[in-house]
């Protein structure tokens, strides 16, 4: 065992009794460690200033209790949260999560995750992240206002244009960051800066809902065009029906490939002839209902009721995990393998287990993390930011282009890391290593204050 393995081991062990019953947050932490190994081999100073374990400890935590009223009149309560973890790079920023799984591991492993997308899109942000328990499924637009409304009395004390951005995530969309925008405004005053992924007509920027799906495709196409093939004809297989997922989709038909398959968390549709993404819309952006009603519209297609879209049988070329975290384990990897997937990229967080992970790597497949592939929506939502302190709003295109520069930007910094420390292609510890360079690098410089 070398000295920097030991050390390595060291930490991972400290933070293990310490953060016990935080799996979510050990899994991100352990999936990490070991991709930074080649790098702290050859810069024995950043060994030295334990740099490392300060990076592992978030800056700030805050916890809080958001009561608010459901339409029969009782009283419900609900956890919030928001984890600031890392300002070396700028004001933290990060997505709001509700779901009733949120818990302090999830926003951990989340914020742990952010400060090394933030970073790799190459923009002044720190990372962070927040949410709260509550399930906004089956609620009505008022429990929803009301709700949101509660979350921010409490988080507007802790946010603020140079401070901390947040934006969404996970069952946090336009409506309620309209409604957590409104709530801030009337304590505050308008600040059009403390919250990104605002609607259009209040500062909000164009291409900021399709962002997270248009950017992990453009990342997918530029690892593509590098090994000398494109989309065009690709079979994809998607997971999620989110916002993720949709616009995920969407750019995968528009430059030429194909997709099967999308979800949502009570089971699958299977298209064969290709999913109607303009129906998937309408179902879950207007309709706010369930993927089962797919088949209202196409009879053909398969509805399978609780079971994953990975369980699915059949030749794909890529898979685009747009759910939520752990969503494929190791016997669902070993599955996309045998149906001869090539390219893995991850729209969600996390979807893929360690052990999924090592099935990846051990059958060649080209693994694109979630840190990498799907910071399309962050960068995006930094510049959201930069067109606020403008006051200007740009075109679509304009963001457009930017941010497919941004995402080839991420892609090449991933590979040509990745290569410089004799690991090609290994592009989740190209992702890590060029980050927490970055990152670790600030932090000394700041004096590991
Ligand atoms: P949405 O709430 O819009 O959609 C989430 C989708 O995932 C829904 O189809 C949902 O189904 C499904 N899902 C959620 N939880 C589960 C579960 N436990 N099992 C199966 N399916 C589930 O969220 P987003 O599309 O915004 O986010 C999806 C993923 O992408 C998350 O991991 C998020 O962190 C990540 N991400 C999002 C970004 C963004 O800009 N929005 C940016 C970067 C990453 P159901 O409706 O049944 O719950």
């Amino acid at each position: 065992m070398t000295k920097v393995n030991e050390y390595l081991k060291k930490i991972q062990s400290k933070v293990a009794a310490k953060d016990d019953g935080q799996p979510e947050y050990l899994q991100a932490i352990d999936e990490f460690l070991p991709t930074i190994e080649p790098f702290l081999e050859k810069n024995p100073d950043i060994v030295a200033s334990n740099v490392l374990e300060e990076l592992l400890e978030p800056e700030r935590i805050v916890q809080f209790r958001v009561p608010w009223q459901d339409d029969q009149g009782n009283w419900q309560v609900n956890r919030g949260f928001r984890v600031q973890y890392n300002s070396a790079l700028g004001p933290y920023k990060g997505g709001l999560r509700f779901h009733p799984t949120v818990n302090q591991s999830v926003m951990k492993f989340l914020a742990f995750e952010q400060i090394f997308k933030n970073c790799l899109t190459g923009l002044p942000i720190g990372g962070g992240k927040g949410g709260s328990d509550f399930d906004p499924k089956e609620k009505s637009d008022e429990e929803i206002m009301r709700f949101c409304q509660s979350f921010m009395m409490e988080l507007q004390r802790h946010i603020g244009a140079d401070m901390d951005i947040p934006a969404g995530d996970i069952g946090v969309g336009g409506r309620e960051i309209g409604y957590l925008f409104g709530m801030y405004k009337k304590l505050n005053g308008y600040q059009a800066g403390v919250l990104t992924g605002k609607p259009l007509a209040y500062w909000g920027s164009q291409a900021r809902t399709e962002a997270t799906g248009y950017g992990l495709v453009y990342f997918v196409e530029h690892l593509l065009q590098d090994k000398k093939t494109s989309l065009t004809g690709k079979k994809i297989q998607v997971s999620g029906s989110g916002n993720v997922a949709i616009y995920a989709m969407e750019k995968c038909q528009q430059l030429g490939a194909k997709v099967y398959t999308c979800s949502d968390s009570s089971g699958y549709i299977y298209d064969e002839n290709g999913i109607d993404v303009k129906w998937v819309k309408e179902i879950k952006e207007v309709r706010r209902a369930r993927i089962s009603t797919y088949v209202d519209k196409y009879p053909k297609a398969k509805y399978v009721s609780g079971q994953s879209v990975w369980t699915i049988k059949a030749d794909f070329d890529i898979a685009l995990p747009c759910a939520t975290q752990n969503e494929i384990s190791a016997e669902l990897a070993e599955i996309l393998v045998a149906n001869g997937v090539k390219v893995v990229a991850e729209g969600a967080n996390m979807p893929s287990s360690l052990a999924a992970v090592k099935v990846f790597e051990e059958n060649d497949l080209y693994y694109c993390p979630g840190k990498a592939a799907n910071a399309g929506g962050v960068a995006v939502s930094a510049l959201e930011m930069a067109q606020n302190s403008q006051r200007a709003q740009w075109s679509f295109e304009q963001v457009d282009e930017e941010l497919n520069k941004i995402m080839k930007n991420i892609y090449e910094t991933c590979r040509d890391t990745a290569y410089d420390y004799g690991i090609p292609m290994n592009i989740l510890a190209g992702a890590n290593i060029a980050s927490f360079e970055k990152v670790a690098r600030a932090m000394i410089s700041q004096g590991l204050v």
